[in-house]
């Protein structure tokens, strides 16, 4: 069945990954031990290619496909962070990619993505539904759509990320993972599950895009058009038919952040251990350090998603 992905799925994953990907660093701060009363270790996928962890679900997406599907390209919508990573992979995969952006995506992952050899089409976020105008792409061009999070191979892709962790440093009593569309927490949860079945899983949200939150808890899909907040990687605007069952049966518990957390956690992250994250990549880290979710003595493994944050129109807002 598809979409039921195992451990086995992302174990597959990390061998096509290995020697590719690189195994991020797992980052540990006295400070934020002291602060929080737990052993934290952040799993730091900002030093990740590409500056996030989508180019662990692109890669073992796109090496899946059938030659002929290599051969024709694949095509995405996406925010950023999965256009970079799946242009990245189509390049190292000899596979043309076509991204479909929003025209207000941050400078940097346009040129970025540009630059991995994808072509670009923007769009008005306002105006025009990202999925439709994908769709028509890809029959008008016999391509491939690879969606950022709604896939299983995606899924099992961005799972690597937390079986490297607890590969690494051993059982978590909990992991915070952020949560836009779901992907990434569902393939971490299922790892996590199944390597360390006692270890809690709680996703982490912008509270102004709290739609997984309200799902989760209401049992229904709930849908947020256009959220505002600064976590971009956030803005997905509802969970997927593939993520959202996988999410409540693997998962926890789900929290929110707000907007003034998450700026003071990209300024702590930076000042104390000298990381750039982006505003979504913060996100776990903000539930922990704000105290949204407290465990006194666990052992906690928090998930930094990414690191690719446009610095000049950051200060422009923020100084
Ligand atoms: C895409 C992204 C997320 C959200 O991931 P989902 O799989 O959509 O939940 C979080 N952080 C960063 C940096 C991202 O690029």
């Amino acid at each position: 069945m598809q979409n039921s992905i195992t451990i086995d799925d992302i174990q597959a994953a990390a061998n096509r990954l290995n020697s590719i990907a690189n195994r991020t660093p797992v980052l540990t701060s006295r400070t934020i031990n002291k602060l929080t009363k737990n052993q934290v270790f952040l799993k730091s996928e900002n030093f990740q290619r590409t500056g996030s962890f989508k180019f662990r679900g692109a890669f073992n997406a796109l090496s899946q496909l059938s030659i002929e599907q290599k051969e024709q390209g694949v095509i995405t919508f996406s925010s950023g962070n999965h256009a970079q990573g799946l242009a990245l992979a189509g390049k190292l995969l000899d596979i043309p990619t076509t991204i479909v952006m929003p025209d207000d995506a941050p400078a940097v992952k346009q040129a970025a993505t540009r630059g991995y050899g994808a072509e670009i089409v923007l769009y008005k976020r306002k105006e025009t539904s990202r999925e439709k105008l994908t769709q028509v792409l890809a029959e008008q061009k016999g391509l491939k759509i690879i969606p950022p999070f709604d896939h299983p191979h995606i899924i099992a892709g961005q799972g690597t990320t937390a079986l490297e962790l607890i590969g690494e440093v051993g059982e978590l009593d909990l992991l915070l993972v952020c949560c836009g569309g779901g992907g990434l927490i569902s393939g971490c949860a299922i790892a996590t599950k199944a390597l360390a079945p006692n270890c809690k899983v709680i996703g982490v949200e912008p509270e102004k895009a709290n739609d997984a939150t309200l799902s989760f808890y209401s049992k229904t899909i709930h849908v947020i058009e256009n959220p505002n907040t600064i976590a971009d990687g956030a803005r997905t605007h509802r969970l997927g038919e593939l993520t959202f069952p996988l999410i409540l049966q693997h998962v926890d518990e789900m929290v929110t952040v707000s907007e003034e957390a998450i700026i003071r956690t990209m300024l702590f992250l930076w000042e104390r251990l000298k990381i750039v994250v982006e505003p979504t990549g913060t996100l776990a880290a903000a539930a922990l350090l704000e105290g949204v979710v407290k465990a006194p003595g666990a052992r906690v493994g928090v998930v930094i998603s990414g690191g690719n944050v446009d610095l000049r129109k950051f200060f422009r807002e923020f100084q």
